[in-house]
């Protein structure tokens, strides 16, 4: 796999753009045109951009690229969940996934091929590291769906393969081109992270008002080492102390992601505990029927044992819903996609 040659203009952001103007010898508020052209209307050549002269299409052309990733495989479910595998310019393939809500569309988007953080029950680990994906890699994936789907995104959740918070540079320029170049609110955007507690400190210095998602998934150090194995380098008091300092200066609710395990994490003292460790903290619990993933010697929790879980944090006074589960009759059936963050 080689890297093209080229620089991505999806890369940069819309502040970047002017320098790339005068470059090529053009005036500087041109870059306003081509920031339109390629963060919002989503143009996946330079030819499309009609209001741009000639010329300096074919001059940007000579020095950069601005395509989306291919679409190698797609699966659309029964609820409207449009699963794609996407091809990267030099060949690595990552998921995105397009949930149908009635509000509107959310794209789920990749920030790594592979993901080194090795969580016990999610089939990306599995996989091991390749490399991180650029901001234009991640938003190309926002790009191609809407393209296909034919509809604007109204949220944007980081929650496909890898841990953004692992690859904070290039998710940090992401999430400026969602909101400056696309028009997407802050509000309408979510990284989630299986706790790495630097990370989630400088997504708090941002000031951004972006929404956090944490993979808890136990109540205790010594469970939680076992599940989420970065728990031994940022353990709980840890990182729920980021999480509390999060939601401060944020105002926004923080998400604790639980995926029920039968006989692991579901016991009805578990409850307790995690109502105990939380309590204070502006959150809300999403509790997730897991789904089995082979390689794993873990089954999912019954649904006798999933509504006594969610009873138990409800009368603790902690907000509490089971996520619904969307595309299920597709899930696996590209091979790679899988079950992330829950
Ligand atoms: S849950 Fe997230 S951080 Fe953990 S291995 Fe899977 S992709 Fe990586």
């Amino acid at each position: 796999m080689s890297m093209p040659e080229k620089a991505n203009l999806l890369d940069y952001d819309p502040a970047m753009l002017g320098s790339v103007m005068t470059g090529i010898g053009q005036p500087a508020w041109r870059a306003g045109q081509l920031s339109a052209w390629l963060f919002r209307k989503g143009a996946a050549s330079f030819a499309e951009m009609t209001d741009l002269p000639g010329e300096v299409r074919a001059r940007l052309a000579e020095d950069y690229t601005c395509g989306h990733p291919a679409t190698v495989a797609k699966k659309i479910s029964r609820d409207g969940t449009v699963k794609y595998l996407l091809e990267l310019a030099d060949g690595h393939r990552v998921e995105a996934v397009w949930l149908a809500y009635r509000y509107g569309g959310t794209a789920c988007v990749s920030t790594q091929a592979g993901c080194r953080m090795g969580c016990r029950i999610c089939a990306s680990g599995l996989l091991g590291w390749q490399r991180n994906l650029t901001s234009g890699e991640m938003f190309g994936q926002v790009l191609a769906m809407e393209k296909d789907y034919g509809e604007q995104v109204t949220h944007v959740v980081l929650m496909g393969m890898g841990e953004p918070l692992d690859n904070f540079a290039a998710v940090h320029r992401f999430i400026s081109v969602l909101a400056a170049g696309h028009g997407l609110s802050f509000r309408r955007i979510t990284v989630s992270t299986c706790g790495l507690v630097p990370g989630i400190q400088r997504l708090r210095e941002t000031r951004w008002p972006v929404n956090l998602a944490v993979s808890l998934h136990a109540p205790d150090d010594p469970l939680r080492d076992r599940l989420v194995p970065v728990n031994r380098r940022w353990p709980l008091t840890e990182l729920l102390n980021a999480c509390r300092d999060y939601a401060r200066a944020t105002s926004r609710r923080v998400t604790f992601e639980y995926a029920l395990l039968g006989g692991v994490n579901d016991a009805p003292e578990q409850a307790c505990e995690l109502a105990k460790l939380i309590r204070g903290i502006l959150c809300h619990v999403n509790l997730i029927p897991w789904n089995a993933v082979s390689g794993f010697d873990l089954v999912p929790a019954g649904p006798a044992a999933t509504r006594r879980f969610q009873e138990i944090l409800r009368r603790e006074g902690i907000p509490v819903t089971v996520r619904r589960r969307l595309g299920t009759d597709i899930e696996g059936a590209c091979g790679q996609l899988r079950l992330r963050h829950g």
